[in-house]
């Protein structure tokens, strides 16, 4: 029997995912902080929900994507959350990025009531999200995982059980890293090409199809060069998962340069307001250092979102 699915956050990311198990023919109850954000969920089949307890109420499994810990804790544990509504052997899917340690903890919480948790962390973007195709690295019991199967197919291709509670968490940090580093060398030789005075449009052909490829450079290098800051990620968000990383990092005693440095980058762009730009935004920091401009001829001055 296809089990009823409820879906809490249609941000960015959600809004895809959640459209991507309706498309599956999951029944699906849904619910947003801010409500207009269901709207076009709610005219594409989907119940509305009045607060994550009556989505827990109306589903067995309910998957969240919000932005942070404390977020998630709200909607889990808050006055209306989804502890009110959630019966013993209700499945909760986190596919928010949050701390590992925290995961850990909200999924004994949850245990104590009978409910069960996976920490399910997605990458590919607001792109995957629309497609169904993004990674989901799933940390959780083995059962639950089976359990989930169905729905993460809905939404994923790349779907790989890497341990147990928080071990999803941490293995998204791990793919953050990489991320937040591909962008500070994806920003570096885009400058260095537009300083060369190279062709950019040619400079990237050539590049992103030998060994210098990337997800990143393939989908935020074009945008650089048309200056679009619109976010598939917002910097805010991105700096949220450096954190993270940094506080992961120092209680492992593991040395992080790069995600480091892009931290402080990224601070001085949240500085001058452009928190809500999309990560490869980046590349701005790295204008103002050099007095260089990536772009068209008549590229804006610094700062100036397309
Ligand atoms: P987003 O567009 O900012 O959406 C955030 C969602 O969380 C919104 O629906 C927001 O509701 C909801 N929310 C935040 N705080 C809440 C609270 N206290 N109570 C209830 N709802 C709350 O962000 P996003 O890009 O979709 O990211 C969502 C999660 O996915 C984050 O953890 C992010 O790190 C992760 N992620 C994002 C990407 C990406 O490329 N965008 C990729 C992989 C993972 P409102 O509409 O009311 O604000």
């Amino acid at each position: 029997m296809t089990a009823r699915v409820g879906f809490i956050g249609l941000g960015i990311m959600g809004r895809g995912m959640a459209r991507n198990i309706l498309r599956a023919g999951f029944p699906l109850t849904v619910w947003n902080r801010t409500p207009s954000r269901m709207d076009p969920l709610v005219q594409a089949g989907a119940q509305p929900g009045k607060d994550p307890a009556d989505v827990a109420a109306q589903s067995e499994i309910v998957v969240l994507c919000v932005s942070d810990t404390p977020d998630v804790e709200e909607v889990l544990f808050g006055a209306h959350g989804v502890v009110q509504g959630a019966r013993p052997g209700t499945l909760v899917i986190d596919c928010s990025t949050i701390s590992p340690q925290a995961t850990v903890a909200f999924a004994q919480r949850l245990g104590e009531r009978g409910v069960h948790m996976l920490d399910a962390p997605v990458s590919g973007g607001s792109e995957g999200a629309e497609q169904g195709t993004l990674s989901i690295m799933v940390g959780g019991d083995p059962e639950d995982v089976d359990r989930a199967m169905p729905v993460f197919q809905a939404m994923g291709k790349a779907i790989t059980h890497v341990g147990g509670h928080g071990a999803g968490q941490t293995v998204k940090l791990v793919n953050q890293i990489l991320v937040v580093g591909n962008c500070l060398a994806m920003c570096e030789a885009l400058l260095f090409a537009q300083a060369g005075g190279v062709d950019l449009e040619k400079c990237l052909q050539a590049v992103t199809q030998g060994a210098a490829g990337s997800w990143m450079l393939s989908h935020r290098g074009p945008q650089i060069l048309r200056r679009d800051w619109r976010p598939g990620f917002t910097i805010d968000l991105q700096q949220k998962d450096v954190r993270l990383v940094l506080g992961e990092a120092d209680a492992l005693g593991v040395p992080v340069m790069v995600s480091s440095l892009v931290f402080h980058l990224y601070r001085t762009l949240q500085r001058r307001g452009l928190g809500h730009q999309g990560n490869h935004a980046l590349i701005q920091a790295l204008e103002h250092l050099s007095d260089i401009v990536v772009g068209t001829e008549e590229a804006p001055s610094h700062g100036e979102a397309a």
